[in-house]
């Protein structure tokens, strides 16, 4: 390398404005994921763990166990904050979590644990909505105005951004999309007590719960037959791309009340984009074949081709992405009051 070189190199790295780094926390049902995230949404280390008591002690331990071993590795440069997403309905403001139904919490100060644990300010958010952030940020609703996640896994979570803002409602609990009912009559049970809400038929257990409701109808099929373990929503989306007719079946009842569901959110928020996300969204293009020229049809008042629907881009990463993500904002929202540490 020649002199010159040298020096343009030098010179671009004076003008480069400097990283800044938050620490963001996925919470979830089974374990915890902290990281170092830089504010160009890319993760510098990582740390897991699982959890196996679901009490506020263990968990704020082992939220503290991984948190602090992502901050060892930033060997004492500083970070701005740290952001956790968590299920729930969350007051963002205070980070207190007023109810879990996973956890069973109601009520948990896990905002003002976390203060008195880190000298560092404390941002908390439901999951979905920093799944949401962290997609519209850095993922594939960059660059868009309106935007909606909705993921697609064990439940359905979900986010709206709406010209620029995420959106959280008179109590945080605005994007709950995944609790809208789409089939209240002969629908499936859905965990929150209702029938036939837009989770219940249209995630991933969704997709297994129409295999097995049209079983009947299938007697010579083997698609249910597979070992507890192996069977998920994955090897029933194998079959039906590789033709069996049982799956096929399952599939096309599970992608009508999915395009349902979607065509209602374009109603409800006429997004630029919804992105998929989710274990069942690994099936790419196959899915969106499916969905886009029925959601199409459902799409009345709405004007239609007006709203796009992707594939999510940061897969899992998505939460703690997100969570770092208020950090950087000051909140779930642009301008949302800052939590002093
Ligand atoms: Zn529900």
């Amino acid at each position: 390398m020649d002199a010159g070189a040298v020096q343009v190199r030098r010179s671009r790295r004076v003008n480069r404005p400097s990283m800044q780094k938050a620490i963001g926390v996925d919470l979830g049902g089974s374990h915890v994921m902290a990281a170092v995230i830089s504010d160009d949404g890319k993760i510098a280390s990582r740390h897991e763990q699982d959890l196996d008591d679901l009490a506020v002690d263990p968990v704020v331990n082992a939220v503290e166990n991984t948190v602090g071993k992502v901050l060892s590795d930033t060997k004492g440069k500083s970070v701005l904050g740290l952001g956790l997403g968590s299920p729930g309905n969350i007051d963002p403001a205070s980070g207190t979590i007023l109810y879990s139904p996973n956890f069973r919490w109601k009520n948990v100060a896990l905002g003002e644990l976390l203060r008195k644990r880190f000298d560092l300010p404390v941002f908390i958010g439901n999951d979905a909505r920093c799944a949401t952030l962290g997609e519209y940020t850095y993922g594939i609703g960059r660059g868009t105005q309106h935007f909606v996640l909705l993921t697609l896994g064990t439940g359905i979570g979900g986010g709206i951004v709406s010209a620029g803002s995420l959106l959280l409602g008179n109590s945080a609990g605005a994007g709950e999309l995944g609790h809208h009912q789409i089939k209240p009559l002969g629908g499936f049970i859905c965990n929150c007590g209702k029938t036939g809400c837009f989770e219940a038929q249209a995630s991933g257990t969704g997709l297994m719960r129409h295999a097995f409701a049209i079983a009947a109808s299938f007697p010579r099929s083997n698609l249910l037959a597979k070992d507890a373990g192996k069977l998920g929503s994955k090897a029933i989306r194998k079959a039906a791309q590789n033709g069996d007719v049982h799956a096929l079946a399952a599939w096309k009842n599970f992608t009508e009340d999915l395009a349902i569901g979607l065509a209602n959110v374009i109603a409800f928020v006429n997004p630029e984009l919804i992105a998929l996300g989710g274990g069942v969204s690994s099936a790419g293009g196959y899915m969106l074949d499916s969905v886009r020229q029925r959601v199409d049809e459902l799409t009345t008042m709405v004007p239609r081709g007006t709203t796009r629907i992707d594939i999510a881009k940061l897969g899992n990463d998505a939460g703690a992405i997100g969570a770092a993500t208020m950090v950087f904002r000051g909140g779930l929202t642009t301008g949302a009051r800052r939590v002093k540490a």
